[in-house]
């Protein structure tokens, strides 16, 4: 038996907890026997003494039991359950491709998805950007389309690691989020209850990223790569570039629009294409279902190729309520807004940095994001034909095509552009797509 408080005292204290007080203490915080205040003073002893890894895992593995861990064992899926988790981005629309590629290599992605936080765009907030999506289907149906389709991209239901919700909403407001120990857990408590067999983390860097430096983003990938491993799911990530908006889009309806015409192969981004490629390939080689990288790369180019990717999210689309056209018919179903204009650069020159995080703000401004969380979407908003670090803006290369509702809100979005966009005469070196990739022997 033990107190709260004297878990607290301990941790205050630097000494390392047990797997058997960190047990105690979670579940007392999903019993709601452990008080806010006492989530608080532990959350901010972590946050000054920090957690070894033996730590990290005890409190992952403890807030992921916390509530449901998905079983999949009565599905009979004939392949592995694999899935990629990204610390968020602007014009991250990776998953809505990689889902049904992996699936169309033999995968089965029951993924759950968060909505958009902050400056970046989320996976739900795109989805329900068609019409008759159900981002909350019952259990039946999630596994049911993740059966058929191969991948279910849904919300996450109150009986996932219930207990990070209270961790996550008091650190929100006592200035502990920033801790990669408690970054850590929280995210993979939530994935990892998704009764995963393996996970490919997307940990991203740059202007546009979560984490403020490269050598933070690092230092956070390999400590869910040492977490995620200790817990028992086999798991890698790749550090990934956000120093400039992934794809051509930011925006609900557009980003789908773009992914859904990657998967048709009308139009693939290069940048998009690179990153979205190198997750599917270490998730393949991590489940098995590829003996390398190369080998993986050749599976999935072939997926595209045939269109059997590209099959697959219309499978799920129309399993979870979409129109069962959707990929033929996409452009009838997305919301546009009444003006799409360019806006262009004061001064010709080199695209030589991006503000990315300003880039997604004015998407946000726009309300294709939430200032708080009771907001609504407006789905057609965003930014389209975005240009890339080193073009060249003039005066026929807009920086971007604005979508938006009216011409004052145009206005008010073309100067957030222009403020987010640094013009020279210098070209900037480029930045690769992929920095590096973190593997268990590498932590
Ligand atoms: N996302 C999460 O889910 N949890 C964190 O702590 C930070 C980002």
């Amino acid at each position: 038996m033990y107190l709260p408080q004297e878990i607290i005292r301990k941790k205050r204290d630097n000494i390392e907890l047990t797997a058997d007080e960190i047990n105690f203490f979670v579940q007392g915080i999903a019993k709601d026997t452990v008080s806010e205040g006492q989530i608080a003073a532990f959350a901010m002893a972590v946050y000054f003494n920090d957690m070894t890894m033996a730590e990290r895992v005890a409190l992952t593995c403890a807030m992921r039991d916390s509530g449901m861990v998905i079983d999949w064992s009565h599905m009979n899926f004939d392949g592995p359950i694999v899935d990629k988790h990204s610390t968020g981005g602007v014009g991250d629309v990776t998953s809505l491709m990689l889902g049904p590629m992996v699936a169309a290599c033999g995968g089965y992605v029951p993924m759950i998805s968060g909505r958009g936080l902050g400056h970046t765009g989320g996976t739900l907030d795109k989805l329900e950007s068609i019409p008759g999506y159900d981002i909350s289907p019952n259990n039946d149906v999630f596994g049911q389309v993740t059966k058929d389709a191969g991948v279910a991209i849904i919300g996450q239901t109150g009986d996932l690691a219930p207990a990070d919700k209270r961790v996550y909403a008091t650190r929100d407001v006592t200035a502990t989020v920033d801790n990669i120990s408690l970054i850590t857990a929280s995210i993979l408590s939530k994935k990892l209850a998704a009764g995963l067999g393996s996970l490919v983390m997307d940990v991203k860097v740059g202007s546009g990223a979560f984490m403020p430096t490269y050598d933070a983003s690092e230092e956070l990938a390999k400590s869910i790569v040492a977490v995620a491993n200790g817990a028992g799911t086999k798991t890698t990530a790749l550090l990934a570039d956000m120093n400039q908006v992934l794809a051509s889009t930011a925006g609900n309806a557009l980003e789908v629009r773009e992914a859904v015409q990657f998967l048709n192969g009308e139009y693939r981004n290069p940048r998009l294409f690179e990153v979205t490629m190198a997750l599917c390939a270490e998730m393949l080689v991590n489940s098995g279902l590829a003996a390398d990288l190369d080998q993986a790369t050749e599976k999935l180019q072939a997926v595209l190729d045939n269109g059997e990717a590209a099959k697959r999210f219309g499978k799920m689309v129309a399993g979870l309520g979409g129109p069962a056209d959707f990929m033929d018919n996409y452009d009838a179903y997305l919301e546009k807004a009444e003006i799409a204009k360019p806006v262009f650069a004061e001064k010709s020159g080199y695209v030589f940095a991006m503000d990315t995080r300003g880039l997604g703000m004015a998407v946000v401004g726009m309300g294709g994001g939430r200032r708080v969380a009771a907001d609504t979407i407006d789905y057609a908003v965003g930014l389209s034909d975005m240009i890339r670090l080193g073009d060249v803006a003039d005066a026929d290369t807009p920086l971007a095509v604005i979508h938006a509702r009216n011409e004052a809100q145009w206005e008010e979005a073309a100067k957030a552009v222009r403020a987010s966009i640094t013009i020279s005469d210098d070209k900037p070196e480029p930045t690769p797509v992929v920095y590096r990739r973190v593997r268990p022997e590498d932590v």
